[in-house]
């Protein structure tokens, strides 16, 4: 494995340096540019983490099934995801059920390139699952416990699949992607002390990785950060790497990185 992409949905730039999470700023981090929701106002997983696959701007948004919402589901789901657009009254897309299929090409699909639990590849949906039940039938503290179990699932996946890679000479890029910290905003920003633990567990998590992959380039990126005063996604990603390198301005152009660096032209 030559470089260790790690996607880090949510890391906010802001709280990175105030917490100073050591480990998730590398040696070099800053801002980086990500496509804006025209329906949303705001940026959106699926549609920045498709245009950073792709290395182009790809308009894309989570599925949903069209129903006939239930006013107490309502008012639940927008206590925790107030980003949602509920529109009652207005025609609303349903509630979030997963990543949509992606119907193009991406750096990940190039041989020499691996992922783990990447969004439109193996990303396991168990995180939209534990929505649909808090909405059916569980309460918030269950939705969060199962949330905390998906992290920790994850990192897990996360680790064994660093250390299967690392010693792989035909892996050129590793993408790894965490649903985190976005989850841990959204269910803890009015509780910052609990948050900021997570952010600091999230820091210790990244260590483990470093540690593990050593002189390997690694670069660590977000989607979008959070603005804690609305409980809502904020404009602009995170970028940080364990080596001296010149950013790109967007989201769009490390993802043309990406085919460069596996070898590729895009
Ligand atoms: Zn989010």
């Amino acid at each position: 494995m030559k470089k260790l992409i790690l996607g880090l949905d949510g890391m906010d730039f802001d709280v990175a340096l105030d917490l100073n999470l050591k480990n998730i700023l590398q040696v070099q981090f800053g801002r980086i540019a990500v496509p804006i929701s025209k329906i949303l106002g705001q940026p959106t997983s699926p549609e920045v983490w498709a245009s950073f696959l792709c290395g182009e701007h790809v308009k894309m948004i989570f599925t949903g099934r069209k129903r006939i919402w239930l006013l107490k589901y309502l008012v639940k789901l927008k206590r925790v995801f107030p980003f949602i657009s509920i529109g009652l009254g207005k025609k609303t897309t349903g509630r979030v059920v997963s990543f949509p299929k992606l119907n193009k090409e991406t750096w990940v699909d190039l041989p020499n390139v691996e992922e783990v639990n990447s969004p439109y590849y193996s990303y396991t949906n168990e995180i939209f699952e534990y929505s649909k039940q808090f909405s059916e039938d569980k309460n918030l503290d269950d939705f969060k416990n199962n949330i905390l179990g998906v992290y920790e699932r994850d990192t897990e996946r996360i680790i064994s699949e660093v250390k299967l890679e690392i010693t792989d000479p035909t892996c050129d890029i590793l993408f790894a992607y965490l649903h985190f910290p976005d989850m841990f905003n959204h269910l803890w920003f009015q509780d910052l002390d609990i948050l900021y633990s997570h952010y600091q567990k999230m820091d210790d998590f990244v260590k483990q990785v470093l540690d593990l992959v050593g002189d390997t380039h690694v670069i660590i990126v977000s989607d979008h950060g959070f603005d804690f005063s609305k409980g809502e996604h904020s404009d602009f990603g995170f970028i940080s790497s364990n080596k001296f390198m010149n950013f790109p301005k967007d989201i769009m152009g490390l993802g043309k990185l990406m085919y460069e660096y596996a070898g590729a032209n895009k």
